[in-house]
């Protein structure tokens, strides 16, 4: 990539490695992480310099070991979630805050699917207040859906833009995920 390292990409097993980042990350979705970094400045994805952020990108058993201490190693879906097949990236933006990002991609959500990002998770999930700049991240994945326009994805819901926008007049999604 451009902007980011292997290490910023990869589980930290994996070292600051481009074979692996080749082997493992979609080419897309790394083309989208440039892409971000360029509309929106100073970005973080994994953070080896301090080791907070460890699974933002690729992720692995150790990965669900890690985030899920109290869960079964059985339980690892390796499907369920974009981030183990190296389609995904938890970006973390320095400048601006998650939900102006979020907004913004979503207002030129075309030019995004072009380029072959497909899905973005619901801000509900990702952050805890959409006001504090800098807290949380966009999750953008590059997962087929069928669709010709981005969607906005829960756990358990999927939305097209409209409905998204609809539903967040209404309610902060965290009541129905
Ligand atoms: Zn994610």
């Amino acid at each position: 990539m451009k902007y980011f390292e292997p290490n910023e990409i990869l589980e930290p097993s994996y070292g600051n490695s481009l074979y692996w980042q080749r082997r493992l990350m979609s080419p897309t979705i790394l083309t989208v992480g440039d892409q971000y970094r360029e509309e929106y400045g100073k970005t973080f994805i994994n953070t080896p310099w301090n080791g907070i952020y460890k699974d933002s990108g690729i992720r692995n058993i150790k990965s669900f070991m890690r985030m899920n201490p109290d869960k079964d190693i059985k339980d690892f879906d390796l499907w369920r979630s974009a981030h183990p097949r190296g389609r995904a990236l938890d970006l973390k933006p320095q400048e601006h805050s998650v939900e102006k990002v979020f907004k913004d991609i979503l207002e030129n959500s075309k030019f995004w699917f072009k380029l072959g990002l497909r899905r973005l998770e619901a801000i509900e999930l990702t952050t805890s207040d959409p006001n504090i700049s800098s807290d949380g991240w966009n999750h953008l994945d590059d997962v087929e859906t069928g669709l010709d326009d981005l969607i906005v994805i829960t756990y358990k819901n999927a939305y097209t833009i409209e409905q998204y926008k609809e539903i967040r007049d209404k309610i902060w999604l965290m009541e129905t995920i």
